[in-house]
């Protein structure tokens, strides 16, 4: 049966972790953007112990992903870095171990990345490889009961924070990305891991990027994700709807943050004697910024649910999920900066800022053209000529 009605359950979280978010989250979201990377790592670390005091990773990695949604856009909404940060260690490093993890595996991190104690990371992407995983370079050889990891990861999201990495390799090029690639759990502190320096970014500046350099980064059997060598192409799919639907809560929250800006300003600011909400011009533009932030909240909503359900559409409505609602959320933005004027488009105006860190929502983790390629195929296989 449809129903659009929260639990009781997920409307305590909506109005506790938005308040929360909002008092103890948003102020630093502007002090990032403009911080000294070794500032911004202390400064999200502190984000943290904080997120992780309020059992925001506690809901990340539970079951009730409908419940995780509503209070990942409250965190996207008060501060997109530190959002993308929580995402990389929760999502893209603490949702495959959840679900593929051996037990040692699950033991050591899950209890440590909901407490903070430990921060994760998930390096798939190389500098000629993003898109086409068949192009990645990196690989592992058999040396004794472990394995040697050669390879350089690109663009990893808090590698300079991380205590753990995820990082894929080819365990056996012969047998094809189906069979092939293999997911590592490699410590911080491992013979052979380099992280770089962070790298400067459009936007999310709070959020830290670097390369991860592995060169003969000796890892013992253990440190295979499941335990199995070969299924990291299938590991990763699974995980990817996980981040297709972090993205798109990413977008919401991003869009709500511009259309409450927005709106606010719109009963502030006058001009010819009234305030500019009234004038058509701008209202309109208010309206489109509700609506479609709306309809992207919706799709991210029926996908998480979906999820939930674990019903076989998942993975296309993630994407469509994401695919919506990161394109609307760009829209959204530059909406956002029409209605502030000039004043919006100066360094350390806030819809400047959420302007910046929303380009990357329509880029990371698949592209916009790779959803509509997936969706494209989803639509082909489902609806066979007659
Ligand atoms: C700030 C930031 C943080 C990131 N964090 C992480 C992280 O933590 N871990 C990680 O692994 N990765 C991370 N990434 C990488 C990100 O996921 C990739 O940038 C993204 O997947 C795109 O890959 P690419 O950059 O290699 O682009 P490419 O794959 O080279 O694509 C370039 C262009 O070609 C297009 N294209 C490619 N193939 C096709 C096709 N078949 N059909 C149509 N068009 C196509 C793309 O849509 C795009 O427009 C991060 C990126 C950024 C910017």
């Amino acid at each position: 049966m449809m129903n659009y009605e929260l639990t009781a359950e997920q409307k305590t979280i909506k109005k506790e972790i938005g308040k929360f978010c909002q008092e103890a989250i948003a102020p630093t979201a502007a002090l990032f953007d403009e911080s000294p990377k070794d500032k911004a790592a202390d400064l999200m670390k502190a984000n943290f112990q904080k997120l992780a005091q309020a059992n925001y990773f506690g809901l990340a990695l539970g079951e009730d992903i409908v419940g995780a949604t509503v209070a990942g856009e409250a965190l996207a909404q008060a501060c997109p870095s530190t959002f993308l940060a929580a995402m990389s260690s929760i999502v893209s490093f603490g949702i495959p171990v959840k679900l593929f993890g051996t037990a040692a595996q699950k033991d050591k991190y899950i209890d440590a990345l909901v407490k903070a104690q430990a921060i994760g990371a998930m390096g798939y992407t190389e500098a000629q490889a993003g898109s086409d995983l068949g192009g990645i370079s990196a690989s592992a050889a058999k040396k004794g009961d472990g394995w040697v990891l050669t390879g350089v990861k690109d663009l990893v999201t808090n590698a300079p924070l991380a205590d753990a990495f995820l990082v894929l390799a080819w365990t056996d090029k012969e047998a094809g990305l189906e069979k092939g690639l293999t997911f590592f759990i490699v410590e911080k502190n491992a013979s052979g891991l380099t992280v770089g320096k962070p790298i400067e970014t459009m936007g999310l500046r709070g959020s830290l990027t670097a390369e991860v350099a592995l060169s003969g980064c000796e890892v013992a059997a253990a440190a295979v994700l499941g335990g199995e060598a070969g299924k990291g192409h299938a590991q990763l799919q699974t995980v990817l709807e996980y981040i297709k639907l972090s993205i798109a809560n990413l977008s919401l929250g991003i869009g709500q943050a511009c259309l409450e800006v927005s709106t606010a300003l719109g009963k502030s600011r006058q001009a010819f004697g009234k305030p500019i909400g009234l004038f058509e011009g701008v209202g309109a533009k208010l309206a489109v910024m509700f609506t479609n932030n709306d309809l992207s909240r919706l799709l991210t909503l029926r996908a998480a649910w979906s999820m939930e359900q674990k019903e076989a559409e998942s993975a296309v409505l993630t994407s469509c999920a994401k695919l919506f609602a990161s394109e609307a959320v760009n829209a959204i933005a530059d909406l956002a900066m029409q209605v502030h004027g000039g004043h919006g488009y100066l360094r350390g105006a806030q819809v400047e800022r959420l302007y910046r860190d929303a380009r990357f929502a329509v880029i990371a983790y698949g592209t916009s053209e790779l959803q509509r390629a997936a969706i494209a195929k989803d639509c082909l296989d489902k609806f066979k000529a007659a």
